[in-house]
Protein backbone atom coordinates (compact mmCIF):
# COMPACT_ATOMS: atom_id res chain seq x y z
CA UNK A 1 0.00 0.00 0.00
CA UNK A 2 1.93 3.10 1.34
CA UNK A 3 5.13 1.45 -0.30
CA UNK A 4 6.50 3.53 -3.10
CA UNK A 5 9.29 0.89 -3.90
CA UNK A 6 12.61 1.63 -5.66
CA UNK A 7 13.40 1.09 -9.40
CA UNK A 8 10.80 0.32 -11.79
CA UNK A 9 9.15 -3.27 -12.22
CA UNK A 10 8.59 -4.38 -15.82
CA UNK A 11 6.96 -6.92 -17.07
CA UNK A 12 8.36 -10.51 -17.78
CA UNK A 13 7.50 -10.39 -21.44
CA UNK A 14 10.67 -9.29 -24.30
CA UNK A 15 12.31 -6.64 -25.40
CA UNK A 16 11.57 -4.36 -21.40
CA UNK A 17 15.72 -4.77 -21.06
CA UNK A 18 16.18 -1.18 -21.71
CA UNK A 19 13.73 -0.47 -18.69
CA UNK A 20 15.49 -2.66 -16.15
CA UNK A 21 16.88 -0.05 -13.67
CA UNK A 22 16.39 2.93 -15.86
CA UNK A 23 15.56 5.85 -13.43
CA UNK A 24 13.80 8.79 -13.94
CA UNK A 25 15.91 11.93 -14.81
CA UNK A 26 14.44 15.15 -13.00
CA UNK A 27 13.99 18.14 -14.90
CA UNK A 28 13.76 20.95 -12.93
CA UNK A 29 12.05 24.43 -14.15
CA UNK A 30 13.52 27.50 -14.88
CA UNK A 31 11.70 31.11 -14.19
CA UNK A 32 10.74 33.11 -17.68
CA UNK A 33 9.16 36.08 -17.69
CA UNK A 34 6.64 36.19 -20.39
CA UNK A 35 7.05 40.07 -20.88
CA UNK A 36 5.09 42.75 -21.67
CA UNK A 37 4.22 45.70 -19.46
CA UNK A 38 2.56 43.51 -17.01
CA UNK A 39 5.12 40.37 -16.74
CA UNK A 40 3.80 37.05 -15.87
CA UNK A 41 6.80 34.16 -15.07
CA UNK A 42 6.61 31.02 -15.95
CA UNK A 43 8.14 27.85 -15.15
CA UNK A 44 10.18 26.21 -17.98
CA UNK A 45 11.16 22.79 -17.52
CA UNK A 46 11.47 21.90 -21.92
CA UNK A 47 13.77 22.43 -23.56
CA UNK A 48 16.78 22.88 -21.54
CA UNK A 49 20.26 21.85 -21.89
CA UNK A 50 20.02 18.02 -20.94
CA UNK A 51 16.84 17.37 -23.11
CA UNK A 52 15.31 18.74 -26.17
CA UNK A 53 12.09 16.67 -26.64
CA UNK A 54 9.78 13.76 -25.25
CA UNK A 55 7.98 12.36 -28.21
CA UNK A 56 7.39 15.61 -29.75
CA UNK A 57 6.81 17.66 -26.89
CA UNK A 58 9.27 20.43 -27.35
CA UNK A 59 7.90 23.01 -24.47
CA UNK A 60 6.69 22.82 -21.69
CA UNK A 61 5.63 26.09 -19.62
CA UNK A 62 4.00 25.76 -16.28
CA UNK A 63 2.36 28.82 -14.59
CA UNK A 64 0.17 29.87 -11.75
CA UNK A 65 -1.77 29.57 -9.44
CA UNK A 66 -1.36 33.51 -10.02
CA UNK A 67 -3.67 35.86 -8.71
CA UNK A 68 -4.49 38.13 -11.42
CA UNK A 69 -4.79 40.56 -9.20
CA UNK A 70 -0.75 40.62 -8.74
CA UNK A 71 -0.10 39.32 -11.98
CA UNK A 72 -1.53 41.20 -14.65
CA UNK A 73 -2.91 37.87 -15.74
CA UNK A 74 -2.12 37.28 -19.76
CA UNK A 75 -2.21 39.52 -22.08
CA UNK A 76 -0.47 38.14 -25.47
CA UNK A 77 -0.10 40.47 -28.31
CA UNK A 78 -0.39 38.85 -31.89
CA UNK A 79 2.19 36.31 -32.46
CA UNK A 80 2.90 33.62 -35.23
CA UNK A 81 3.81 30.13 -35.36
CA UNK A 82 5.07 27.87 -37.62
CA UNK A 83 6.31 24.08 -37.66
CA UNK A 84 4.55 23.22 -34.31
CA UNK A 85 1.31 22.50 -32.76
CA UNK A 86 0.38 24.46 -29.23
CA UNK A 87 -1.61 23.15 -26.37
CA UNK A 88 -3.38 24.96 -23.81
CA UNK A 89 -4.37 23.16 -20.92
CA UNK A 90 -6.13 24.97 -17.67
CA UNK A 91 -6.53 24.13 -14.49
CA UNK A 92 -8.14 26.92 -13.68
CA UNK A 93 -8.84 30.60 -14.57
CA UNK A 94 -9.90 31.18 -18.58
CA UNK A 95 -8.13 32.87 -21.93
CA UNK A 96 -9.67 33.92 -24.88
CA UNK A 97 -8.30 32.74 -28.01
CA UNK A 98 -8.37 34.40 -30.92
CA UNK A 99 -6.24 33.30 -34.41
CA UNK A 100 -6.10 34.30 -38.25
CA UNK A 101 -7.93 31.33 -39.02
CA UNK A 102 -10.55 32.75 -37.66
CA UNK A 103 -11.04 30.78 -34.46
CA UNK A 104 -12.80 32.66 -31.55
CA UNK A 105 -12.77 30.55 -28.75
CA UNK A 106 -12.54 30.36 -24.55
CA UNK A 107 -9.75 27.87 -22.86
CA UNK A 108 -11.24 26.39 -20.08
CA UNK A 109 -10.13 24.07 -17.49
CA UNK A 110 -10.57 20.29 -18.21
CA UNK A 111 -10.47 21.58 -21.88
CA UNK A 112 -8.16 20.65 -24.66
CA UNK A 113 -7.17 23.44 -27.15
CA UNK A 114 -5.03 22.47 -30.10
CA UNK A 115 -3.74 24.62 -32.91
CA UNK A 116 -1.47 23.78 -35.57
CA UNK A 117 1.07 26.30 -36.58
CA UNK A 118 1.68 24.30 -39.55
CA UNK A 119 3.21 26.07 -42.27
CA UNK A 120 2.33 29.93 -40.55
CA UNK A 121 -0.64 30.69 -37.99
CA UNK A 122 -0.66 33.61 -35.58
CA UNK A 123 -3.08 34.03 -32.50
CA UNK A 124 -3.31 36.33 -28.95
CA UNK A 125 -3.92 34.98 -25.54
CA UNK A 126 -5.92 36.86 -22.80
CA UNK A 127 -7.38 36.07 -19.95
CA UNK A 128 -10.74 37.05 -19.49
CA UNK A 129 -12.02 39.68 -17.21
CA UNK A 130 -13.66 37.21 -14.87
CA UNK A 131 -10.21 35.61 -14.26
CA UNK A 132 -9.00 36.13 -10.82
CA UNK A 133 -6.72 32.71 -10.59
CA UNK A 134 -4.72 31.96 -13.42
CA UNK A 135 -3.49 27.94 -13.45
CA UNK A 136 -1.92 25.78 -15.92
CA UNK A 137 0.18 24.44 -18.67
CA UNK A 138 1.40 25.59 -22.33
CA UNK A 139 2.82 22.78 -24.20
CA UNK A 140 4.18 22.52 -27.61
CA UNK A 141 4.34 19.68 -30.50
CA UNK A 142 7.18 19.90 -33.24
CA UNK A 143 5.71 18.31 -36.20
CA UNK A 144 7.42 16.01 -38.15
CA UNK A 145 9.22 17.23 -40.91
CA UNK A 146 6.67 15.63 -43.79
CA UNK A 147 4.28 18.16 -41.81
CA UNK A 148 5.59 20.93 -40.98
CA UNK A 149 3.87 22.85 -43.18
CA UNK A 150 0.32 21.57 -43.00
CA UNK A 151 -2.79 23.57 -42.93
CA UNK A 152 -3.36 25.87 -39.75
CA UNK A 153 -6.00 24.11 -37.69
CA UNK A 154 -7.55 24.16 -34.44
CA UNK A 155 -9.09 21.83 -32.63
CA UNK A 156 -11.07 21.96 -29.36
CA UNK A 157 -11.70 18.79 -27.08
CA UNK A 158 -13.25 18.29 -23.26
CA UNK A 159 -12.33 14.25 -22.79
CA UNK A 160 -14.53 13.21 -20.12
CA UNK A 161 -13.08 11.54 -16.52
CA UNK A 162 -11.41 8.11 -16.61
CA UNK A 163 -11.19 6.71 -12.80
CA UNK A 164 -9.12 4.23 -12.28
CA UNK A 165 -8.45 3.21 -8.59
CA UNK A 166 -7.12 6.10 -6.70
CA UNK A 167 -6.81 8.39 -9.94
CA UNK A 168 -9.15 10.32 -12.64
CA UNK A 169 -7.36 10.94 -15.60
CA UNK A 170 -8.39 13.37 -18.52
CA UNK A 171 -6.77 11.77 -21.57
CA UNK A 172 -6.55 14.75 -24.18
CA UNK A 173 -4.36 13.43 -26.60
CA UNK A 174 -3.60 9.80 -27.34
CA UNK A 175 -4.60 6.65 -25.30
CA UNK A 176 -4.14 5.59 -21.67
CA UNK A 177 -6.46 3.52 -19.45
CA UNK A 178 -8.54 2.15 -22.43
CA UNK A 179 -9.51 5.92 -23.10
CA UNK A 180 -8.95 7.70 -26.63
CA UNK A 181 -8.82 10.97 -27.34
CA UNK A 182 -10.41 11.73 -30.99
CA UNK A 183 -7.97 14.62 -31.67
CA UNK A 184 -5.70 14.07 -34.69
CA UNK A 185 -2.23 14.64 -34.35
CA UNK A 186 1.09 14.31 -37.10
CA UNK A 187 2.84 11.42 -34.33
CA UNK A 188 1.81 9.45 -32.04
CA UNK A 189 1.34 11.16 -28.70
CA UNK A 190 0.00 11.02 -25.62
CA UNK A 191 -1.28 13.91 -22.60
CA UNK A 192 -3.06 12.97 -19.99
CA UNK A 193 -3.87 15.02 -16.60
CA UNK A 194 -4.03 13.06 -14.08
CA UNK A 195 -5.46 13.50 -10.04
CA UNK A 196 -4.18 11.08 -7.82
CA UNK A 197 -6.22 11.02 -4.24
CA UNK A 198 -3.61 11.30 -1.38
CA UNK A 199 -1.39 8.49 -0.17
CA UNK A 200 -2.91 6.53 -3.69
CA UNK A 201 -0.45 4.50 -5.89
CA UNK A 202 -1.82 4.31 -9.36
CA UNK A 203 0.19 2.09 -12.51
CA UNK A 204 -0.75 2.54 -15.73
CA UNK A 205 -0.21 0.26 -18.69
CA UNK A 206 1.89 2.45 -21.21
CA UNK A 207 3.36 1.77 -24.52
CA UNK A 208 6.65 0.83 -24.43
CA UNK A 209 8.03 2.02 -27.54
CA UNK A 210 6.71 5.84 -25.44
CA UNK A 211 8.88 7.79 -23.49
CA UNK A 212 6.97 9.65 -20.98
CA UNK A 213 7.20 12.84 -18.70
CA UNK A 214 5.63 13.77 -15.58
CA UNK A 215 4.80 17.15 -14.74
CA UNK A 216 3.97 17.79 -11.44
CA UNK A 217 1.49 20.33 -10.46
CA UNK A 218 0.71 20.09 -7.03
CA UNK A 219 2.01 17.43 -4.67
CA UNK A 220 4.70 15.21 -4.18
CA UNK A 221 4.79 12.16 -6.29
CA UNK A 222 7.04 9.34 -6.71
CA UNK A 223 7.60 8.53 -10.98
CA UNK A 224 8.80 5.32 -11.19
CA UNK A 225 10.66 4.96 -8.06
CA UNK A 226 12.25 8.81 -8.13
CA UNK A 227 10.22 11.86 -6.05
CA UNK A 228 8.88 14.39 -8.04
CA UNK A 229 8.14 17.50 -6.44
CA UNK A 230 5.63 20.73 -7.62
CA UNK A 231 6.70 21.99 -10.92
CA UNK A 232 9.08 19.14 -11.86
CA UNK A 233 9.44 17.18 -15.11
CA UNK A 234 10.13 13.40 -14.73
CA UNK A 235 11.85 11.75 -17.72
CA UNK A 236 10.99 8.09 -18.08
CA UNK A 237 12.59 6.61 -21.29
CA UNK A 238 11.55 4.09 -23.78
CA UNK A 239 11.16 0.36 -22.76
CA UNK A 240 8.74 0.78 -19.98
CA UNK A 241 5.56 -1.35 -19.82
CA UNK A 242 3.60 0.27 -17.12
CA UNK A 243 4.48 3.93 -14.80
CA UNK A 244 3.85 3.87 -11.40
CA UNK A 245 2.82 6.83 -9.66
CA UNK A 246 2.38 7.07 -5.99
CA UNK A 247 0.69 10.64 -4.06
CA UNK A 248 2.98 10.97 -1.10
CA UNK A 249 1.53 13.78 -0.29
CA UNK A 250 -1.34 14.19 2.09
CA UNK A 251 -3.94 16.22 0.40
CA UNK A 252 -5.04 15.27 -3.87
CA UNK A 253 -1.78 15.38 -6.07
CA UNK A 254 -2.54 17.12 -10.02
CA UNK A 255 0.29 16.18 -12.57
CA UNK A 256 0.35 15.65 -16.31
CA UNK A 257 1.79 13.03 -18.51
CA UNK A 258 3.60 13.69 -21.84
CA UNK A 259 4.47 10.51 -24.22
CA UNK A 260 5.46 9.78 -27.39
CA UNK A 261 7.79 7.56 -29.49
CA UNK A 262 11.24 9.41 -29.50
CA UNK A 263 11.62 12.27 -31.86
CA UNK A 264 14.27 11.60 -34.15
CA UNK A 265 14.61 14.95 -36.34
CA UNK A 266 16.72 17.60 -34.92
CA UNK A 267 14.85 20.75 -35.12
CA UNK A 268 15.62 24.55 -34.65
CA UNK A 269 13.38 25.97 -32.22
CA UNK A 270 13.75 29.95 -31.96
CA UNK A 271 10.97 32.45 -30.80
CA UNK A 272 7.97 30.97 -31.58
CA UNK A 273 9.12 29.19 -34.44
CA UNK A 274 10.42 25.94 -35.53
CA UNK A 275 12.20 24.80 -38.46
CA UNK A 276 15.23 22.78 -39.90
CA UNK A 277 17.46 25.28 -40.30
CA UNK A 278 18.73 28.86 -39.37
CA UNK A 279 16.92 29.57 -42.68
CA UNK A 280 14.05 28.57 -42.31
CA UNK A 281 14.12 30.66 -39.29
CA UNK A 282 15.42 33.52 -40.52
CA UNK A 283 12.81 33.48 -43.58
CA UNK A 284 9.77 32.68 -41.10
CA UNK A 285 11.09 36.14 -38.94
CA UNK A 286 11.29 37.82 -42.34
CA UNK A 287 7.53 36.92 -43.15
CA UNK A 288 6.42 37.88 -39.74
CA UNK A 289 7.71 40.79 -39.85
CA UNK A 290 6.49 41.57 -43.14
CA UNK A 291 2.98 40.79 -42.71
CA UNK A 292 3.09 37.62 -45.13
CA UNK A 293 2.30 33.88 -44.22
CA UNK A 294 0.64 34.04 -40.92
CA UNK A 295 -2.19 36.26 -41.18
CA UNK A 296 -4.18 38.80 -39.38
CA UNK A 297 -5.87 38.32 -36.34
CA UNK A 298 -9.15 40.27 -36.04
CA UNK A 299 -10.59 41.30 -32.49
CA UNK A 300 -7.17 42.04 -30.52
CA UNK A 301 -7.04 45.59 -29.41
CA UNK A 302 -3.22 46.27 -29.62
CA UNK A 303 -0.11 45.75 -32.56
CA UNK A 304 1.56 42.52 -32.75
CA UNK A 305 4.68 41.47 -31.31
CA UNK A 306 7.91 42.03 -33.41
CA UNK A 307 10.35 39.24 -33.41
CA UNK A 308 13.08 39.60 -31.65
CA UNK A 309 16.75 39.98 -33.56
CA UNK A 310 18.40 36.77 -35.05
CA UNK A 311 21.48 36.25 -33.25
CA UNK A 312 24.49 36.97 -34.90
CA UNK A 313 25.78 33.19 -34.82
CA UNK A 314 23.96 30.81 -37.12
CA UNK A 315 21.29 28.71 -35.11
CA UNK A 316 21.87 24.81 -34.69
CA UNK A 317 19.89 22.27 -34.90
CA UNK A 318 19.39 20.18 -31.63
CA UNK A 319 17.80 16.66 -30.58
CA UNK A 320 17.92 14.62 -27.75
CA UNK A 321 21.74 13.47 -26.59
CA UNK A 322 22.03 9.56 -27.30
MN1 LIG B 1 1.50 31.31 -29.03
Amino acid sequence: MGDAGVGVEVGTGTGSEASAGASVEVLTPRDVPLGGPRAMTVRRTLPQRSRTLIGAWCFADHYGPDRVADSGGMDVAPHPHTGLQTVSWLFGGEIEHRDSMGSHAFVRPGELNLMTGGHGISHTEVSTPGTTVLHGVQLWVALPDQHRHAPRDFQHHAPGPVRVDGATLRVFLGSLAGETSPVRTFSPLLGVEILIAAGATVTLDVDTEFEHGLLVDEGDVRFDGTLLRRAELGYAAPGRTTLTLTNESDREARTVLLGGPPFEEEIVMWWNFIGRSHHDIAQAREDWMTGSRFGEVKGYDGSPLPAPELPRTPLKPRGNAR
